[in-house]
């Protein structure tokens, strides 16, 4: 996505060659290079108005090196700028809690919350060799339900059977109660998406929030969304204090800038990234990885 734009950084400041300082009008050009390679990637607009800003701080006044030019100059600005809003670490699952630790999952219908539910399942069982507990709180999709129910019995994991006439925070509640009986290390919670946001969906996972009191929260998010997944991650972000997120279908996002534009306004860590359909198509995020990869 980014690939080319160290070449157009280095073109439009090749011109700039032997002026010892980075200046407002002299790098006025390459930084709309930068706006528009950002833009390109499906960067959110106030994100890329907030990084163009910081950029453009940290680089008027820069002095340059005489082993550089002035476009390598801008391009380690970009990159570290880049670096700094992604983090540096991967982050993984906090389970530090007495047993079972809850997962509250958070997101829109179709955002990939169901899958993501099996996948983390799986990779808990696998990778940290955790007992998992997988729940369903959507009521409003029995559905919804039995999907998490097959794939619960294809990831190994212990599913807690809920039903349209029971309220999400009593489904849960029960599940915890099962899930110590049964000695879970982790209970996984599916709740209810629209398919926009409402106010009723915001004001329900706030509560079963509340009443669960989950160590993860995770927002789920469909980086195909492009702009709109900077929004809905600015919902979210207010209603509910998140612990990461996850990025699905980055399988089938050429551009990759929803995993910027979302740790940018939720300030929360990518933890993990869908990358497929099946339940192992789950990667750890590697936030240096994909900072680095943005520029070279
Ligand atoms: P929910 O409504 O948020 O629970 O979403 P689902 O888990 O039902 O997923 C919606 C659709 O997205 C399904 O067809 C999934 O197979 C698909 N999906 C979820 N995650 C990924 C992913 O990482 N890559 C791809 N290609 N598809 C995904």
């Amino acid at each position: 996505m980014f690939e080319s734009l160290t070449q157009r950084l280095s073109g439009t400041m090749e011109r700039l060659r032997g002026r010892g300082r980075l200046s407002e009008s002299n790098i006025s050009e390459a930084v709309r290079e930068v706006r528009i390679a950002l833009l390109e990637a499906d960067v959110a607009l106030p994100v890329v108005q907030g990084l163009i800003q910081r950029i453009k701080v940290r680089a008027v006044g820069q002095e340059v090196m005489r082993s550089l030019t002035p476009g390598q100059v801008l391009v380690r600005i970009v990159r570290d700028e880049l670096a700094l809003v992604m983090g540096s670490q991967a982050t993984d699952l906090n389970l530090n809690v007495p047993a079972p630790a809850v997962i509250l999952m958070a997101g829109l219908q179709g955002a990939g919350k169901t899958t993501t539910v099996a996948k983390l399942a799986k990779h808990l069982k696998e990778r940290r060799k955790k007992k998992v507990m997988v729940v369903s709180a959507d009521v409003y999709r029995p559905a919804a339900i039995e999907q998490l129910q097959t794939l619960a019995g294809q990831v190994g994991a212990l599913f807690f059977p809920s039903d349209a006439s029971q309220k999400p925070e009593a489904i849960v509640k029960a599940a915890i109660i099962e899930a110590r009986k049964t000695f879970a290390d982790v209970l996984i919670v599916d709740t209810a998406g629209r398919t926009s946001i409402d106010d009723a969906m915001m004001a329900e996972i706030k509560a079963l929030h509340a009443a669960v009191n989950p160590v993860e929260t995770l927002f789920v998010v469909d980086s195909m969304t492009g702009q709109d997944a900077a929004v809905t991650a600015k919902h979210f972000g207010e209603a509910l204090p998140l612990t990461g997120v996850v990025l699905t279908k980055t399988d089938g996002d050429a551009r990759g800038g929803a995993a910027l534009s979302v740790r940018y306004i939720t300030g929360k860590p990518i933890k993990f990234v869908g990358v497929g359909e099946k339940p192992d198509a789950l990667d750890v995020f590697h936030p240096d990885r994909a900072a680095g990869r943005i520029l070279d």
